[in-house]
């Protein structure tokens, strides 16, 4: 299958957003647009990004799943005020992941998640009490 016009659309969005995209973000503004994807081609668009490295899930207990444009693995910080998930790229994973292995001799680590929750600055900073 080649580049169709959604799947160079999907890209772009990835490329130009600085957290990672839900599928339901991605109707929004691709809807916003003039698109009107389906959901299931979505998903499996993402999938194959993923699968080609072009892109990475990213897993935050309780939130939807997201994905995003595949740089440095780092963690994630979940806002439990706003609900959205902030890229802690100043916290890449490869800064752990050799301990964690030497740690666990005979076993082989094949995804690894960091997140954290908290406030986000703009939400941390409207606190009022
Ligand atoms: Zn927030
Ligand atoms: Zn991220």
């Amino acid at each position: 299958m080649g580049k169709t016009k959604l799947s160079v659309m999907v890209q772009n969005l990835f490329e130009t957003s600085k957290s990672p995209l839900s599928v339901a973000d991605l109707l929004e503004v691709l809807q916003r647009q003039g698109q009107a994807p389906n959901k299931t081609t979505l998903y499996r668009m993402l999938d194959r990004f993923c699968a080609a490295g072009v892109l990475r899930a990213v897993q935050v207990p309780g939130g939807a799943a997201l994905y995003e444009k595949h740089t440095t693995p780092h963690g994630h910080l979940l806002c439990t005020q706003c609900d959205t998930v902030e890229c802690l790229s100043d916290i890449p994973m490869h800064s752990f992941l050799p301990n964690v292995q030497q740690k666990m001799p005979n076993k082989q680590i094949e995804s690894m998640h960091l997140s954290f929750s908290g406030t986000c600055k703009k939400c941390t900073s409207s606190n009022t009490f």
